[in-house]
This record gives structure tokens, sequence and C-alpha cells, in this order.
């Protein structure tokens, strides 16, 4: 009995193999048939090429994750990168394999995907990437102080002072109900402080974003437990990355 089922599975698994090397096989292309692999036995599995030609790639932290200490700990950017925003990378992969998503730059996805009742999975989880991606990068281990001479100049023209800007994006980031995110963006020339709930962009509303700080409680919670303000103050005065904004102004 027991000869007579490796008979069966040798003459399955033959069977395959052969249809394998045939034009299917051929059509699947470099990569997708990986006979080291032990896991697959030589048998492909019907996404493999989408993935292997244009999953996501989470992007590399600019900086360690104690580099931000003591405003934001390394405990916090572990658990936030690591855990949250792979999180999304690792979801969004999943979503859009196999799908006319798969391969898209994340701000095409974005805008294909934004008000999309049937498509919010897919929006959420490559808006989230591309939140914290922007995240990580307006932050900067000796950030705050005067911006560059042009951003501090249309910072004065539309808040009146630096500190009226910083003023007015403590105050969203206090303001917003819930999950979300606080924004400095250029908005018909002019610069204005937006907030977004959950995974919503300013991109999908014609605005340039410049910077932006996340105000879900991932973000603070095991520094500052529920004091939000105390976090937004902290990333304003120590962390925000002025260069970063003024770099996007373009
Ligand atoms: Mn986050």
């Amino acid at each position: 009995m027991k000869y007579l089922r490796s008979v069966i599975i040798g003459i399955a698994v033959f069977a395959m193999t052969t249809s394998l090397s045939g034009s299917a096989f051929a059509e699947m292309g470099h990569g997708a048939y990986k006979e080291s692999d032990p896991n697959k036995g030589g048998i492909m599995k019907s996404n493999d090429k989408i993935e292997s030609a244009a999953a996501y790639v989470l992007p590399t932290l600019p900086y360690a994750d104690n580099a931000l200490d003591p405003a934001i700990s390394a405990k916090t950017i572990s658990f936030h990168y690591g855990k949250h925003h792979k999180g999304y990378a690792d979801n969004l992969n999943k979503l859009v394999a196999g799908t006319e998503f798969a391969g898209m730059p994340l701000e095409k996805i974005i805008a294909a995907t934004a008000g999309k009742a049937d498509k919010a999975a897919i929006f959420n989880n490559a808006s989230q990437a591309w939140n914290h991606t922007f995240y990580w990068n307006s932050l900067t281990p000796k950030g705050g102080g005067e911006p560059p001479a042009a951003l501090k100049q249309k910072i004065e023209a539309s808040f009146g002072s630096v500190d009226a800007c910083k003023k007015e994006l403590a105050a969203a980031a206090t303001a917003q109900f819930g999950s979300g995110w606080v924004w400095l963006v250029l908005d018909g020339g002019k610069l204005k402080v937006v907030k977004t709930s959950n995974a919503d962009s300013p991109l999908t509303k014609g605005m340039k974003p410049l910077l932006t700080i996340d105000v879900w409680e991932h973000a603070y919670y095991l520094d500052y437990q529920n004091r939000r303000a105390d976090y937004v103050t902290a990333v304003l005065d120590k962390l925000i990355n002025w260069r970063f904004a003024a770099e996007n102004l373009g």
C-alpha cells in the first residue's frame, strides 16, 4: 500500500514536471522556476512570476532605529517600522498580486484606488506605505531649528512666522480625532497645514506634501502613552526635517 502510494505520487510529480517543461514553462521566464527551493519541490505556484517581478520593496529607514532617541525611542521605531510599516507593504503585495496594480508605483495605485469602495483595502495599504516612507524622511536625528532660507521665506509669507507654522501643525495634530496624519503642504502656491484621517493623503486632493507627522497612536504610545501633544512638540522641536520639506518645494 505504501509502495503503491509512492508510485502514484511519483507519476503525479512526473506529469507536472513534464507539463512545466513545455511551452507553459517557457512563458514563465527566468526566476519563476526555482529547482533549488526545497519548499516548492519543483512545482510552480501560479503567482510566482508576479511576486518575483513586481513586489513592492519596503524602503530602508534613513537612519538607525535609535537615532531619534529620546524624542522617539528605538523600541517605538522598531515596532513602527518593523511591524506596522512592514505590515502595510506585505499586505499590499498580497492584495495586488495578479492584479492590474502589481508593479505599479505607489502614487499610481493611490490615484487609481482613492474613493473606490471596492478597492479600499488596496488604497489603505498603498497609501499607508507611502505615508510612512514620507514620515521617516520628515524626521532627522538633528532636526528642528531654522528652515532653509527659501522655505523660511515661504513659511513667513503663509503663516507669519516659523513658530506660528509649528503652532498650527501642533494644533492640527491634537485636533485630529482618532488616527491620521498632519501635513505641511503646498496648495496653489501657498503653504497650508492640513490633517487627514486613517490612510488618507493630500496627494488625492491635488496638494503637494512637504512634510508629515504620523499621529496614529502606534507612533507615540510606547513613549508618551496618551500625550499626543508632547510627542508632536518633541518632533517639531527636535526631529522635524525642514531640509526635506525645502527639497519638496521643488
Ligand atoms: Mn504609523
